[in-house]
């Protein structure tokens, strides 16, 4: 037993080192990771030109604080706005921070209008935002709400894809739509494109601010470099951080500037956000995703994957129902125990991770290549044959 707080149900094994699409243990085992550290490390492990970004800021400076000028945080920003919807960036630390600062924006830009009654937000059923106080409340599940006394006010939840349900729950105090463009801990839960624009129709006909969840879905893991661009409408808020880090703690909040109009000095802030060590990372991951070209390797990668795991699901029509997602963001929908299949894949040395609604979710770096698609297709058919045999043994006994 550590002094660790055993908030993790973790496997027992550790990994000690990392490159590319690998992990290895003390004992010298390879696994293939198809988890990438929960979409995190988006080019791999060990990518060189993050080593090598990383290690020449290290030697020149790692943290001013916010009180003095960022040149990376300036360029980062500048460049985040230039690739997308967003006039300016707020910086942090976690995709959970990143929303927190989105809520918070909000709720500021009603309020700079005199409007301080204005200060709730539409979530949906099954979403994950993070774990403060505030996340766990606009998420709205009672698994991460027990016991963590009264539920942030502000939060009002209903169904995914139920625009009449979203008309419905707007009322005067409203300040904000909150979603995700795919739900990740969800399940891979696919949104229609038209609901998006339906929403941003909705909140414009309402007043309302369209804050987008791209923390898991952002930095090109669907093969766009962000999963709404996929919809034609654009947010006015918008979290992002795992991807975007490559490993690196960084998250960010985008937003136009006239979403972002109360955040004037003072209003908000981060010790860590921004430093000069998670900028030269942030930039060097935005270097790479933005070469030519890369995107298109992500959708092909994606296809190639897609197409296998649908043959794959074709086989055992009794050990998977769907699979859904898009680009490098899959999940397999299990009619069996998701875990038993994650189990097995472990045995198989293929890393995924859990998702709701019993699915497995396959995340692997979006560096993947060809070779390691089909290396994990052989691995999952593996994993299936054990997870069929098991079965019959149980059966059988
Ligand atoms: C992971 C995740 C978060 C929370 O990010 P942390 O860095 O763990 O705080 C928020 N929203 C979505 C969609 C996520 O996938």
């Amino acid at each position: 037993m550590s002094a660790v707080i055993p908030t993790y149900a973790r496997a027992d094994l550790a990994f000690v080192k990392g490159e590319g699409v690998f992990l290895e243990t003390a004992e010298g085992e390879k696994f293939l990771d198809f988890g990438a550290g929960v979409a995190v490390v988006s080019l791999g492990h060990c990518h060189p030109a993050l080593v090598e970004a990383l290690t020449e800021q290290a030697h020149k400076l790692w943290h001013t604080s916010n009180l003095y000028h960022i040149p990376g945080q300036e360029r980062l920003a500048d460049r985040l706005a230039a690739a997308t919807f967003a006039d300016q960036a707020f910086f942090a630390n976690s995709g959970a921070e990143a929303m927190e600062c989105a809520i918070k924006m909000a709720r500021k830009y009603h309020s700079a209008q005199g409007n301080d009654g204005r200060y709730r937000v539409i979530t949906f059923e099954g979403a994950f935002h993070g774990r403060t106080l505030a996340t766990i409340a606009a998420g709205g599940q009672t698994k991460h709400l027990d016991g963590f006394g009264p539920r942030v006010d502000g939060f009002d939840q209903v169904p995914l894809n139920d625009l009449d349900a979203v008309r419905a729950a707007i009322t005067d105090e409203t300040a904000a739509i909150a979603i995700e463009p795919l739900l990740g801990e969800g399940g891979i839960l696919t949104v229609p494109w038209k609901f998006f624009r339906d929403l941003r129709a909705l909140a414009d006909e309402h007043g309302l601010l369209l804050i987008l969840d791209e923390v898991q879905t952002g930095i090109g893991r669907t093969g766009k470099l962000f999963a709404h661009e996929w919809s034609g409408v654009t947010p006015d808020i918008m979290a992002i951080a795992k991807g975007i880090g490559g490993g690196f703690p960084v998250g960010a909040c985008l937003a136009t500037k006239e979403a972002a109009v109360g955040m004037t000095a003072g209003t908000h802030g981060s010790t860590f956000g921004g430093n000069p060590l998670a900028m030269a990372v942030g930039n060097a991951v935005l270097d790479v995703v933005l070469e030519p070209g890369f995107l298109d390797h992500v959708l092909e990668m994606g296809t190639r994957f897609k197409q296998k795991l649908a043959s794959i699901c074709d086989t055992h029509p009794d050990l998977f129902e769907t699979i859904r997602g898009e680009g490098l963001m899959l999940g397999l929908k299990c009619k069996v125990p998701s875990q038993e299949l994650i189990d097995a894949l472990f045995d198989e040395q293929l890393l995924t991770v859990p998702a709701g609604d019993n699915v497995v979710r396959m995340l692997p770096p979006l560096t993947v290549g060809p070779e390691h698609i089909d290396m994990a297709c052989e691995r999952l058919e593996a994993a299936c044959g054990r997870v069929c045999e098991a079965a019959k043994e149980q059966a059988g006994a």
